[in-house]
């Protein structure tokens, strides 16, 4: 083997970024569960979900047999103005740490979005645009999404109306502005402006908001005007398959200079960018031509994939959507006002949900304030300021390096460092100011939520 000098950021020519999507689904033995009618419980068909998400998404959501799809032209495009994202060698924090792991992580947050969310929105739009809809709606917790949305509703010239987790409404204003720069329009959810909103209002007076409840909002506006159709950010399968470019440029690059990943490491939310950046790493695996180790982090205090159940549940909390089999907290959970807005849903994408289900990624949780303690580490000695959802992976890849250190193991880590935190700086501050709390809901409170989980 050449043994190649390691940059610390290994880039791609344009001519070796991916030109195709890869569709983990179409590799899988067993493939996750299909979507349900929220009315009937009978598998979702292409007509009904296009009445939600446009027609090619809709046609990609239910594609679990093409392996590759092709990324259209116009959309890698797009990619070229801030793609290949760099693999970034982390020779810093290996010093620091002084262990003998390698570490490796892949930066997406070299964008406006500020996260891995437009390389899925810009996609989205595209096809929005070429259905000749009039524009889209859709929620955000945290705000990269929402934001992403904008941007490439803006480049496509369409509408975007966005429903706001109450709560990152009011600790991010500055994010609100973003979007309306792009020309978005942004609502607090729950709004008093749909049907379920005022409903989730009336039962839950004062609260802050769950990305399930501005779900609901979104598709109930989508569904009431005419040439809109709603868009999400995560949890889909059409949007692991977007973001599938993550994982094929950081294979690309390691494979440049022979490098094998042992473990692969992301924050998992509703499971996109994870299920992104593992894709052609979980390829070489089901085909047992490699191992890998692959961890998904969540927060403790939205513990789904490691606390929740493997369930058919609703994936928005006014029961709208299709319902999805997954590990699930119950589509009511309301998890506590954790900062890391990002990976506050109650549910797991379907295709990781299986693949946890036959044990072929583990799931881990971590503390806020260690979150924290990691985010501020890294910062200081690599330079980027991370996401709070970010820093999951970071604190689970400096555990890791910290075991091989112990065992003097020479182990390839990667992970996932999913975006920047410009905009979690009322967070960071109460972590400066050493008043940050973690919070682990008890087992009776997560039951309350899972023992109204749909009787399928
Ligand atoms: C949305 C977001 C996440 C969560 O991503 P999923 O794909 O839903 O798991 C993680 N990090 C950042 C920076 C995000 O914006």
């Amino acid at each position: 083997m050449i043994n190649k000098e390691i940059p610390y950021k290994i880039y791609l020519e344009e001519s070796e970024m991916p030109k195709s999507w890869i569709n983990l689904r179409a590799f899988m033995k067993n493939k996750p569960a299909p979507l349900l009618n929220p009315k009937t419980f009978e598998p979702i068909t292409l007509d009904e979900l296009s009445n939600v998400f446009c027609t090619e998404l809709a046609r990609q959501e239910l594609d679990d047999t093409s392996e590759y799809i092709e990324i259209p032209k116009e959309v890698r495009d797009f990619y070229k103005m801030y793609r290949p994202s760099p693999l970034v060698r982390a020779y810093c924090l290996e010093k620091l740490l002084d262990t003998p792991a390698k570490i490796y992580y892949k930066f997406e947050g070299n964008n406006t979005s500020g996260s891995h969310k437009l390389n899925s929105a810009i996609a989205q739009a595209y096809y929005a645009k070429e259905q000749g809809l009039k524009g889209v709606t859709t929620e955000t917790g945290a705000g990269q999404w929402g934001t992403a949305l904008s941007m490439a509703c803006s480049y496509f010239g369409l509408d975007c109306k966005v429903f706001m987790v109450k709560c990152s409404y009011e600790q991010k204003p500055f994010r609100r502005e973003v979007m309306r720069t792009y020309g978005a329009d942004v609502t607090p959810s729950p709004s008093m402006t749909t049907e379920v909103g005022r409903k989730i209002n009336e039962e839950f007076p004062g609260t802050t908001g769950s990305l399930g409840c501005a779900i609901s909002e979104a598709v109930e506006t989508a569904s009431s005007l005419d040439g809109y159709r709603y868009a999400l950010g995560s949890v889909l399968n059409q949007v692991l398959l977007h973001q599938s470019v993550i994982g094929l440029e950081t294979k690309t690059a390691l494979d440049k200079y022979d490098i094998k990943a042992d473990i692969v490491i992301g924050c998992a939310g509703g499971g996109s960018n994870l299920g992104g950046l593992i894709s052609p790493f979980m390829v070489e695996k089901i085909q047992g031509e490699k191992d890998y180790r692959i961890i998904a982090v969540e927060p403790a205090s939205c513990p789904s994939l490691t606390r929740g159940k493997y369930a058919y549940d609703y994936c928005d909390t006014g029961k709208v959507c299709p319902l999805a089999k997954m590990y699930t907290l119950g589509s009511g959970y309301i998890p506590a006002a954790t900062h890391a807005g990002g990976l506050r849903y109650h549910g797991m994408t379907s295709t990781l949900s299986e693949l946890k289900h036959q044990g072929l990624i583990e799931a881990t949780t971590v503390k806020q304030t260690e979150v924290f303690e990691a985010a501020q580490k890294f910062a200081r000695i690599e330079g980027i300021l991370p996401a709070p959802e970010s820093a999951h992976a970071i604190k689970v890849a400096i555990d890791e390096a910290l075991k091989c250190k112990e065992t003097g193991e020479e182990k390839t880590i990667v992970f996932g460092l999913t975006g920047t935190g410009y905009f979690d700086m009322m967070s960071y501050q109460k972590f400066n100011d050493g008043i940050m709390k973690d919070y682990i809901p008890t087992d009776e409170e997560l039951q309350v939520a899972l023992s109204k989980l749909p009787k399928i």
